[in-house]
Parts: C-alpha cells; structure tokens; sequence
C-alpha cells in the first residue's frame, strides 16, 4: 500500500503520518514513513542542495528535473522494494507537490508529467491524503513553528503563493477524487487524525 500525504505549510502533515503511521503498526502492519524531497541517501542530498538554495543558479526546469532524479532514487531503492515486500508506505510529499510547487515555479505541466512517469513507471499511489488549512493558518503555524512568530515576513506575497498552492491541492483533489481524500487540517489534531483513519478504513477496509 501506498498513501502520499500532501499540503501547504504549516497542514501538520508530519504529525499525522507519525500517528497514522503508530495506528497501522499498532494493528500488526509493517508500516514505513518516508519523505520527499528526499527519503533515500542519494536523494537526501539533491534535498540538501535543492532547499539550500544551492541550486538556485539553475532554472526552475532544471531543479523540477533535479527533483526528478531524486525521486526516481527514492522510489527505486526505497519506496518500490517496501511496497514489493508488503509494507505500507507514508510519504510525506510526492508527486501532488511537484505538481503544485515546481508548477507554481513556472514548470510546464507537460515537463512535470513527463518526470512525473519517468519516476513512477508503473507504481500508482493508493490514497493521497491532502491535509487543506486556509493560507493564514498555515503560515501561521509554520511561523510558530520556527519560533519567530512573524507571520508577515513575505507578506503579501508569501501568502498570495500559499493560498495559490491551496487551490492547487484542491484542484488536484477535485480532478482525482478516487485518489483524492481532503481532510480540515484546521480541526484539533485528533480530530484530523479520525478524519484520516475514516479515510484510510473507507479505502482499504475488506
Ligand atoms: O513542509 P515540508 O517540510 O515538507 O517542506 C519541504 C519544503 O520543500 C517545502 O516547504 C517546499 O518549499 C519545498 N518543496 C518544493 N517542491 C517540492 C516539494 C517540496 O519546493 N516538490
């Protein structure tokens, strides 16, 4: 099995895939969690390179193709073999945030299907959970999170882009709905971890 967790800044993602991740296992399940960009060593180090900023001298094409690499690295020697060995794998991230992200970065919808097949081939995504909180909130929280409590930095801008990314999740959701499950992020974090088990029982339930 195969589940993708997906959101903007700030949709406590992280949080749940650790108490989803705990709920399967507690269940007798193998369980995996894993993140992008990311989650195997080589591609750990095309994160490093991407979010440092490193690489900012390429173009957005070239870094979405950089993600690509690190993606095909992950799926190859992490996500396909676990999925092959019958655990159920958590990604923090995946293809849905390309989609948003390197596509909010000006990426072509077609380069971005292009990489998107090269790295999948024929793995298919079980459930894609997008964890949806308003742009406010999410900066918020992310800001808190960082300990700064400035949630104006970027101001405008940076919450003009996070509710752009918003409605790009929802977009997703809305044109996929037989992978797609939304979930209110802005409920309390158990009630967002029952709105993912409901999710999770109604797709793989027997
Ligand atoms: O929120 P998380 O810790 O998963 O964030 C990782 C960061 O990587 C995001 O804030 C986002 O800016 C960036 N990212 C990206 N393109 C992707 C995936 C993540 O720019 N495809």
């Amino acid at each position: 099995r195969f589940i993708t967790f997906e959101g903007g800044e700030g949709a406590g993602k992280s949080t749940q895939i650790t108490r989803l991740a705990a709920r399967l296992s507690s269940l007798g399940l193998n369980v995996r969690t894993t993140r992008e960009p990311g989650g195997s060593p080589g591609a750990e180090i095309v994160r490093h390179v991407v979010l440092s900023g490193a690489a900012s001298a390429l173009g957005a094409d070239t870094e979405a193709m950089l993600f690509a690499a690190a993606r095909v690295d992950h799926v190859d020697s992490v996500i396909r073999p676990a999925i092959e060995a019958g655990e159920w794998v958590l990604c923090d991230r995946f293809t849905d945030s390309t989609r948003v992200y390197q596509g909010a970065s000006g990426v072509s919808p077609a380069l971005i299907g292009a990489l998107e097949r090269l790295a999948l081939q024929d793995l298919a995504i079980d459930l894609t959970i997008i964890v949806d909180v308003p742009a406010e909130i999410g900066l918020a929280r992310a800001a808190a999170r960082r300990g700064d409590g400035v949630t104006d930095r970027f101001e405008g801008d940076s919450l003009e882009i996070q509710q752009r990314r918003r409605r790009g999740f929802l977009e997703i959701a809305a044109a996929e709905p037989d992978r797609c499950v939304v979930v209110d992020g802005t409920l309390d974090v158990d009630g967002v971890e029952a709105a993912i088990w409901a999710a999770v029982e109604g797709r793989f339930a027997e």
